[in-house]
């Protein structure tokens, strides 16, 4: 690619910047309205200036006029209220989304490593410097994990409470203290301004000529300010006085010679009665503002995560906790009702399903149980141990309590529905996604029908799938995606890491994306059992790859350490080849005379039972442990059983224990199974559509999104504008209404089906098209499919299985010639690494403690025992991923090393963890 000239480059990068701070002032706009609004509309701070605000509100209403109007009604298609709503929530929430991916579009033409490269030798003490200073420090405080921190590990999972949860917990719990305040100081200043009448007592006239006190002296009135509340009820009255707009129905004609009918006697409730029943309303009320929050957090591909340098399974958790709020403060809200209804006798009058007031109690108490329906299931006994379970009842309780809760009163979706609107994009397009992006997989080395490849290892312990993909697929190591097939469930999605880099194309110059799958419960059992008894290509479906959080991790750390168990090395083996591929980029430009920043040596612990699943390490990895050159630190440990033959791999009987038809004598079959082979198969004409790689990404651009985005709303507002339609014609033309529950599900529908309808519609547009694109492009390239000629060999795809197993080139050998010998040794002589593999755990304390230090002690460390590299290396990131027990260990050791913000003359560990249970 040619480079552009330096001027222009210039006005490029000053338009990419301006751009970029319009799009966070943009960004900044929308979340600053969205959540002053968001903490103040409960308060009595609207009533500050009740008047103007009242008055602006009135020249949001749309007008509506029906010339059928029966009850002489005016009614507009949006109030006041909900234009207001429709401003501050669905307005404000667009212009964040919109803003993101414009930022997003923005960075996507920077690499992974920029961030780093250019930063890392700043140390001017400039104003910026102390600033970027000030904020690493805030960074760490709000990670420091709060104590007791066994206690919280115990509650929350291995990563216990950072002091960022702690503040985002206390800040809900005082901003519904400080909502239930207001609220409640809001009926006590309106019950001051409006006493309730003295009670009469019958008293003896008094003697004529003696003044009462009542008489004596009348209160002095104020008359400078009135209270805010009469303020308000003046203005009521002057609107009711005001003539009434053109077109309205005129007021029907009194007659003057009646006599008016006396207003019916005032009925004062006594004061606690009043508190009790405005706490029970007022928990419903806040409980609305719940929900609309609950929704952000769960898009697996989501806003959020481009501002907040966050992921899926970071987020869920504020989703869960959320969760967990929302039910408790609705419930609440049900609870007290019912019981001050059962202790008045009047429970099963109130749960009637037609009650007239605009209000379906009967429905609030069915989403009350859809609400704990939720609940229950998303227990982590639940969820961890029956997984299907937590998800068919999470589904089944979301439609259940949103359906009716809308059906309980007709306003509560307008309140809650911009979350709700991005969970349903997300929904969308990923369902379109999944559908278009399927592989068709084999672990048969026989087989040339299918696109990608599956590997057993010799226990069948782990699968591992390299799905061919196409070349502008593109995602980072330790991505996740999410697989389904069809043969063995056809409607469960499994999450996975990503062990390889999309910039990492293959000898035979294809990209692959590098999944390990470990034999775990039901369904990896049933789909390892299907590869291996079953030599016929089997389909899978991809969802995603969605982004993690890690590249942001890669590229600020300034030296990284990947501790890993089990098959917890999935995503370090990721971020490893990005590291890789980045070294590789560096050392190319350093040969074309430019300079780039190689990065930084790095560190790979992995603890694991399974000996077998040592073979996971690609051969890129080892290669970067070995020689003078050697950048990286492989420690393995192995924790299992060493006596056992069924743990152990690579040998004689172990092969030739399973029993499976792609294993037979031949050595080179046997090594083809237990390690990574990048073969592709050749394209035969009968299967265009299985040979098809992996080519449909999630979210093909940015402004792709963004679009759809828009769409989403606005196929969302003219689904309310149905509904409130039908409501404001009705309330028109039906004097007594019972139909506030058909608003309700005309709601549900209306506002569903108009947010996924556009976009749908849109990305299904774009991916057929793609498809068909794609299959022009396989045809023109494959002239001998129309020829019906045979299968032939792909010559490429051979170079790559001899360039992968050269790597290992003893295994071949050795897993033939290993009878009789000690299967641990046997393994350890095979694979050429045997020398890394140390018994026993590691002793974290020990481990990290050196790292911190960056001491060489035993040698482990040796690339960080000189004080210009500790000079350099303030930041380790240190990554962990396995087991929950392994994750809260590494993390208190972290926790302990670190301090508060990071000891002097120790280096910061800022740990990043996944445990793979969400
Ligand atoms: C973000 C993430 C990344 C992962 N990466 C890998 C990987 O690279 N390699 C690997 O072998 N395993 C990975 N896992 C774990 C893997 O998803 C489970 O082992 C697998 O789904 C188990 O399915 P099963 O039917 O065998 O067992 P099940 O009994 O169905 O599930 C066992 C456990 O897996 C989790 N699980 C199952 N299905 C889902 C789901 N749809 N969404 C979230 N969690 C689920 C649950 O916690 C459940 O308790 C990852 C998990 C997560 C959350």
């Amino acid at each position: 690619m040619s480079m552009a000239p330096a001027p222009w480059a210039k006005a490029q990068q000053r338009a990419k910047c301006l751009a970029a701070a319009a799009l966070w002032l943009l960004v900044a706009c929308g979340s600053i309205a969205f959540l002053f609004f968001y903490a103040t509309t409960p308060t009595r701070w609207h009533q500050v200036r009740a008047t103007e605000l009242i008055a602006w509100r009135n020249t949001l209403i749309l007008p509506y006029t029906f010339t059928n109007g029966t009850t002489g009604r005016t009614t507009p298609l949006l109030s006041g209220g909900i234009s207001f709503l429709l401003i501050w929530q669905w307005c404000g929430t667009l212009a964040v989304a919109l803003g993101a991916a414009g930022l997003v579009w923005i960075a996507s033409s920077n690499q992974v490593f920029s961030a780093r490269s250019g930063n890392k030798n700043n140390k001017q003490r400039t104003a910026g410097y102390y600033l970027r200073q000030a904020a690493t420090r805030t960074r760490r405080v709000l990670a420091y994990r709060v104590p007791p921190r066994g206690l919280w590990r115990a509650l929350l999972g291995p990563g216990g409470l950072s002091l960022l949860d702690l503040l985002l917990i206390l800040l809900w719990v005082g901003l519904h203290i400080m909502w239930m305040h207001e609220m409640t100081m809001r009926v006590l200043d309106n019950r001051r301004a409006n006493p309730p009448p003295p009670k009469v007592t019958l008293r003896p006239p008094p003697p004529v000529g003696v003044k009462t006190a009542t008489t004596a002296a009348p209160p002095p009135i104020n008359v400078s300010r009135p209270p805010p509340q009469v303020a308000t009820r003046h203005l009521l009255r002057a609107a009711a006085a005001a003539p009434p707009p053109a077109g309205a129905a005129p007021p029907p004609k009194v007659n003057a010679t009646a006599t008016p009918k006396p207003p019916p006697p005032r009925v004062v409730k006594p004061l606690p009665v009043v508190v009790q029943d405005n706490v029970a309303k007022y928990f419903g009320w806040v409980g609305r503002l719940d929900i609309l929050a609950l929704y952000f957090p769960v898009p697996r591909c989501n806003f959020l995560h481009w501002l907040l340098d966050s992921d899926f399974p970071t987020l869920i958790k504020y989703h869960r906790w959320l969760g967990y709020g929302t039910i408790l403060v609705n419930s609440l809200h049900g609870i007290i009702y019912m019981s001050i209804w059962a202790r008045d006798g009047i429970l099963t009058r109130m749960l009637d399903w037609g009650m007239t007031a605009g209000v379906n109690r009967l429905s609030g108490l069915i989403s009350m149980c859809g609400g704990w329906m939720l609940l229950l299931g998303a227990l982590p006994v639940v969820r961890r141990r029956c997984f299907n379970l937590f998800y068919a009842s999470h589904i089944l309780g979301a439609v259940v309590f949103m359906l009716f809760a809308f059906m309980h009163r007709k306003d509560v979706a307008t309140w809650v529905m911009p979350g709700v609107f991005l969970y349903l994009l997300d929904v969308v397009l990923r369902t379109i996604q999944q559908n278009f992006n399927s592989t068709v997989v084999t672990a048969s080395p026989d087989c040339t029908s299918a696109a990608s490849r599956a590997n057993l290892s010799p226990d069948n312990g782990m699968l591992t799938l390299s799905l061919r993909c196409h070349e502008g697929m593109s995602w980072v190591g330790s991505d996740i995606v999410f697989l389904n097939v069809p043969a063995v469930s056809w409607w469960q999605w499994h999450p996975f890491t990503v062990a390889s880099s999309s910039e990492a194309v293959g000898p035979s110059g294809e990209k692959r994306m590098v999944l390990h799958i470990k034999k775990y419960d039901r369904w990896t059992q049933r789909l390892i059992l299907r590869l291996s008894n079953d030599a016929s290509p089997v389909r899978m479906y991809v969802s995603g790859p969605y982004a993690n959080a890690n590249r942001k991790w890669i590229a600020g750390a300034d030296r990284h350490v990947f501790i890993a168990g089990g098959i917890g090395v999935t995503p370090a083996l990721g971020m490893l080849q990005e590291l890789i591929v980045h070294r590789k980029k560096a050392q190319a430009a350093a040969a074309n005379g430019s300079s780039l920043d190689e990065g930084s040596r790095a560190t790979l612990v992995w603890v694991s039972r399974d000996r077998g699943e040592f073979t996971a390490l690609p051969y890129e990895v080892l290669e970067a442990s070995r020689g003078k050159g050697a950048w990286l630190d492989v420690q393995l440990y192995f924790t299992g059983d060493s006596s056992s033959p069924s743990k152990t791999v690579a040998s004689g009987e172990a092969a030739a224990a399973a029993d499976k038809p792609t294993k037979g004598d031949d050595a080179e079959a046997k090594a083809a199974i237990s390690l990574t082979v990048s073969a592709a198969g050749a394209v035969s004409p009968a299967s265009i559509a299985d040979n098809r790689p992996l080519s449909h990404p999630y979210m093909f651009h940015p402004l792709l999104w963004a679009v759809a985005v828009v769409l989403c709303f606005g196929g969302g507002f003219l689904g309310l504008i149905c509904a409130q339609a039908y409501d404001a014609y009705t309330a028109r033309t039906v004097a007594a209404r019972r139909d506030f529950s058909y608003v309700g599900m005309l709601q549900f529908s209306a506002l569903g089906v108009g947010a996924v309808l556009p976009p749908a519609l849109l990305m299904f547009a774009v991916h057929s098209w793609r498809l068909l694109s794609l299959c022009r492009k396989a045809l023109s390239a494959q002239p001998s499919f129309n020829r019906g000629e045979s299968d032939t060999p792909n010559p490429t795809a051979d170079m790559a299985v001899a360039a992968t197993l050269s790597g290992y080139s003893t295994v071949s050998e050795s897993s033939g010639s290993a009878n009789g010998a000690e299967p641990a040794k046997a393994f350890k002589a095979d694979i050429g690494f045997a020398h890394a593999i140390k018994d026993g755990r590691p002793n974290w304390a020990e481990l990290l403690g050196a790292v911190a230090t960056c001491s060489s002690d035993g040698g482990q460390l040796p690339v960080w025992d000189n004080d210009a590299a500790q000079e350099q290396a303030q930041v380790v990131g240190v990554f962990v991923a396995g087991p929950e027990r392994l994750v809260a260990a590494v993390d208190e050791e972290c926790a302990l090393l670190n301090g508060v913000w990071g000891r002097a003359g120790r280096a910061y560990l800022s740990v990043t963890a996944l445990t793979h249970e969400l």
